[in-house]
């Protein structure tokens, strides 16, 4: 059969094209950004956004165990 990409000639069996390195069979694609649908992107962004809210909140107590330790004159 031939490559749906590059159009070379590849075996009727082949999962992979041997000439452009693409997948041929569907089940081995990657699937694309926007084929993964609304819900995965939406979890995506709320993964990103506590991971944010993660770091600030270990920056946030950082600076205010240090402030706690300043007025303490532990730094003095
Ligand atoms: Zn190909």
């Amino acid at each position: 059969m031939l490559c749906p990409y590059c159009k070379g000639e590849i075996p009727d069996d082949a999962k992979k094209c041997m000439n452009c390195g693409e997948w041929v069979d569907p089940a081995y694609r990657k699937p694309k950004k926007e084929e993964q649908g609304f819900f995965s992107a939406v979890s995506e962004t709320i993964l990103n956004v506590m991971w944010f809210a993660f770091v600030l909140a270990i920056a946030a107590i950082a600076v205010i165990l240090f402030m706690q330790a300043n007025s303490n004159g532990l730094f003095d």
